[in-house]
Parts: structure tokens; C-alpha cells; sequence
């Protein structure tokens, strides 16, 4: 393995091997390692700071609250199965880490986190596959200030034109990853675009957005502009979402699809338990999937982004979306619109899956598909059916989180401390800024 690990980093001109990590600021994080000094890194990889675990996205701070201090190395151990050079930053290549201690996982390891979800479904012999369909906007600087790229709408072919080195960069870059680039279009705002990558297994699918956001904001630098996956930049403009679409499978078999021909967009009876504990827990997940103070500011009523709880076939304005296929089998996925770009992917899709089998193992019954825009219905009818205003503030989903026993548990205690630490100390430190100041504070980090 070392040698032909060798091999490939001579053959490719490898310098520099950065072991990524995604904290619980949600942002992502490396340190690199010669390749000079592979023998070292190779299998131990690079200590980090305990203390990494307790920092929020204003400051290299460390939450009081953590349980974290300056004392304590954990070991950012290279997954290489995850290897690749960067087609945007020529000489250097990524890797994930897994963080280690004492020889084992670190509990407070996000990505051993989605491990543990994933090898929990698999007690219920259940596999997940997903896919992270991101919204971002291009932007340049005018006199000083930031401004989209450009002034088109939605699907626009000028914008495809004015982008399209910048997205061919993009796209090619994706696969020289081997991530699978499925569909792009310009999105509504100015500047916006989105991509669609292919679904994948659960741990895979995490490390592709992990990569995504890398790639766009790497390739968009080296043609001039700046990318920024923030849920809102622009008060005027289309916030940008993350929606995560997911499917159960069992031995090599989608179980989404009902078995009833009529009733379109039926799901199976395990689907719609699955998707019932998503949405039962849906207020405390949003702590982690959409989990920056910015986050609240996209999810608006009418905006497409998903702020009631609800599900709904083919339904944009539903926290849950079930899109139907024009033909059988339908649906094969489920789509929860309610997270963004600023969450952790390990933690966000681990809590899902967390949540939904949940669900199942409670056998929960889902509510009545939802088949309106819910910001037109009545309060009271709203009230009647169940479909509730989601949290619209950073503070409303920490507190649901803070005493939801079935995520506190699957995260584990500290996890769970260091997470919602980080989480209070951003709420506290950032509750009072205008979407200026919070614009010039975050735009750069997500
Ligand atoms: N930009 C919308 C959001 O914030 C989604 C628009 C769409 O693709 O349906 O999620
Ligand atoms: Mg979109």
C-alpha cells in the first residue's frame, strides 16, 4: 500500500495531502502533511486540538461549555479510500480524516457519528442512500462591495452562457473526483446556480458535499469570483438551500414505492415511517440541519425552502417533499428542504437517519399529504392539521434539540455537550447582528 500510495502521489505531483474535517461550527478544516514525510502520516495521520471540537464560526474560541480544553490531542487519521488530487489546487490533494483517540473513534467525531447511524439502520437491515443538491451564488467584488455575478432568473440561458467557464470548470472538476454530475441550472437569484449530484451511499454522500463545497469555492477562485453556499445573502434575493434527498434500500431494493398503482406518489409503509420521524423530530434537527443563525433568515413562507412541517407529493413549500416519476416506480426518494449548505454534513445526515428510524421503530403514522402552499391556509386550519411553523430562530431548534432524548441519545452525551455548546455560544454572540453584519461575518466560511 505504500508504495503504490507512493506511486500515485509521484505520478501526480502531489506536495501537499490535506486531511479534511468538517467541526461542529460547521466548518470545514484541514491540516497537510508533506508527502516528503508520507511514511509518518500515512497511517497515523495529524493531531488536532480535542479543542477543535468547541470552536464556533466567529472565532478560533473555545466554548466554555464544551467539556473541551486545551488539554487533549485527537488524531485526524486518514480515510484513503476518500483520496483525491485537486484538479483546482494543482500539487495538493484531499483526504478525509476520522478522528481518533486512543486507538479508537473519537465519539465526538462527526463522520464516525454518521458510521454509527449507518451501522444502526443496518440492524433493521436497512441501507440509506442520499444525494445533497446545493444552491450558491457566484459573486464578485464592485467598489469594495460583494455583488452576484450576474442579474439573471431562474433557469436562465444567458446566465448559463455568461457561466459557463467557471461551471465547466466546475463540473469537470467534480469528476475528475469521480462525483457524479447529474444536472445544473441557474437558480432565481442573480448569480445563483445549482447542482445536482448523483445519490450515493450515506458516508460517501456526506463526503461528496464535503467535496462539493471545496470544489465550487476552489474552482470559482481561480476564475475571479467568490462562491458562498450562506442560506441568505441578499435580503431581496432566493436563499440558498441544501435539500438532502434520501431512500431506503434492502438488499439491492428500493423500499420507497407503495404497492398501490392509483394512489400517486404513495409511499410504502416503512417509507412513510421513516418520513413520520423525520418530521416528528424535525424542529430539534433542525439544530444541525439547518444550524447557523443564518440559516432562519432563508426559511420564509412562500420562499420554497420548506418552513412548516408538513410533507406533500411534489409539494416545494413542505418541510418534506415526496417528488413523483412520470412513470413507475414512484416515488423512489423523499426530499427534506429544510437544511442548508452551513450544516455538517456527517452530523445533519446522521441526525436524519437517526430520526427516521425513529419512526419506524415506533411504528409512527404519517399525517395527510399536504397539497397547498400551507402560508395560504387559515392559522386555525393550520393549527387543525397539524402543520406547524417551524423554529424561526437559531435559539427556538437549540432549545427543541436540548431536550430531545432520541438525538441527544444517538449523538451521545458529548458530543451532544460540545455541539450545543458551540451551538449557544454563535446564538448568544450573534443574535443581535443585521443581515449585513452577519453577511460579512459568514459569507466566507460556508
Ligand atoms: N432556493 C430555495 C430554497 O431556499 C429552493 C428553490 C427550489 O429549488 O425549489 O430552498
Ligand atoms: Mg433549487
Amino acid at each position: 500500500m505504500n508504495s503504490e500510495l507512493r506511486q500515485t502521489l509521484e505520478q501526480q505531483n502531489i506536495r501537499f495531502v490535506r486531511i479534511l474535517w468538517c467541526d461542529n461550527a460547521n466548518v470545514i478544516r484541514a491540516k497537510a502533511f508533506h508527502t516528503g514525510f508520507l511514511a509518518e502520516h500515512q497511517e497515523q495521520g495529524i493531531s488536532i486540538s480535542i479543542a477543535q471540537q468547541a470552536i464556533p464560526v466567529m472565532y478560533d474560541a473555545v466554548a466554555p461549555e464544551s467539556g473541551l480544553g486545551p488539554v487533549g490531542e485527537a488524531w485526524l487519521v486518514p480515510d484513503w479510500s476518500t483520496f483525491n488530487a485537486l484538479p483546482y489546487a494543482p500539487g495538493h490533494a484531499r483526504v478525509m480524516g476520522d478522528m481518533i483517540r486512543s486507538g479508537e473513534p473519537w465519539d465526538l467525531c462527526p463522520r464516525s457519528f454518521l458510521k454509527r447511524m449507518i451501522a444502526e439502520a443496518e440492524t433493521e437491515d436497512l441501507q440509506i442512500l442520499a444525494a445533497f443538491e446545493n444552491e450558491f451564488y457566484l459573486l464578485r467584488t464592485l467598489a469594495g462591495a460583494i455583488v452576484p455575478a450576474d442579474d439573471t432568473v431562474f433557469a436562465s440561458t444567458l446566465a448559463m452562457d455568461l457561466n459557463q467557464p467557471v461551471i465547466d470548470g466546475i463540473s469537470e472538476a467534480l469528476l475528475a473526483q469521480r462525483i457524479l454530475v447529474e444536472r445544473y441550472y441557474p437558480e432565481s437569484g442573480g448569480g445563483q446556480h445549482e447542482f445536482a449530484i448523483r445519490y450515493t451511499q450515506a458516508l460517501q454522500a456526506a463526503d461528496w458535499q464535503i467535496a462539493l463545497r471545496e470544489t465550487v469555492r476552489g474552482v470559482a477562485l481561480r476564475h475571479q469570483l467568490r462562491a458562498s453556499f450562506l442560506p441568505k445573502i441578499f435580503a431581496n434575493q432566493a436563499g440558498s438551500g441544501c435539500h438532502l434527498h434520501l431512500s431506503l434500500w434492502r438488499q439491492g431494493k428500493n423500499l420507497m414505492p407503495g404497492t398501490s398503482h392509483e394512489a400517486e406518489g404513495e409511499l410504502s409503509p416503512i417509507a412513510q415511517s421513516f418520513t413520520a420521524g423525520i418530521l416528528y423530530h424535525l424542529p430539534a434537527l433542525m439544530a444541525l440541519t439547518t444550524p447557523s443563525i443564518n440559516s432562519y433568515r432563508r426559511l420564509q413562507p412562500h420562499f420554497w425552502s420548506g418552513a412548516f412541517r408538513c410533507w406533500g407529493v411534489d409539494n416545494r413549500e413542505a418541510a418534506l417533499r415526496v417528488p413523483s416519476n412520470p412513470s413507475p416506480p414512484s416515488p423512489t426518494h423523499i426530499e427534506l428542504r429544510t437544511v442548508d449548505a452551513s450544516s455538517n454534513p456527517y452530523l445533519a445526515l446522521g441526525a436524519v437517519i437517526a430520526a427516521g428510524l425513529d419512526g419506524i421503530r415506533q411504528k409512527m403514522d404519517l399525517s395527510e399529504s399536504v397539497t397547498l402552499d400551507p402560508a395560504n391556509l387559515p392559522v386555525g386550519d393550520r393549527q387543525q392539521r397539524g402543520i406547524d411553523r417551524l423554529p424561526e430562530n437559531l435559539g427556538e431548534a437549540i432549545a427543541y434539540l436540548s431536550c430531545n432524548k432520541t438525538l441527544l441519545h444517538a449523538l451521545g452525551k458529548n458530543l451532544a455537550q460540545a455541539f450545543l455548546s458551540v451551538r449557544k455560544m454563535e446564538w448568544e454572540a450573534l443574535k443581535g447582528l443585521t443581515l449585513e453584519e452577519e453577511v460579512k461575518l459568514l459569507l466566507e466560511r460556508y
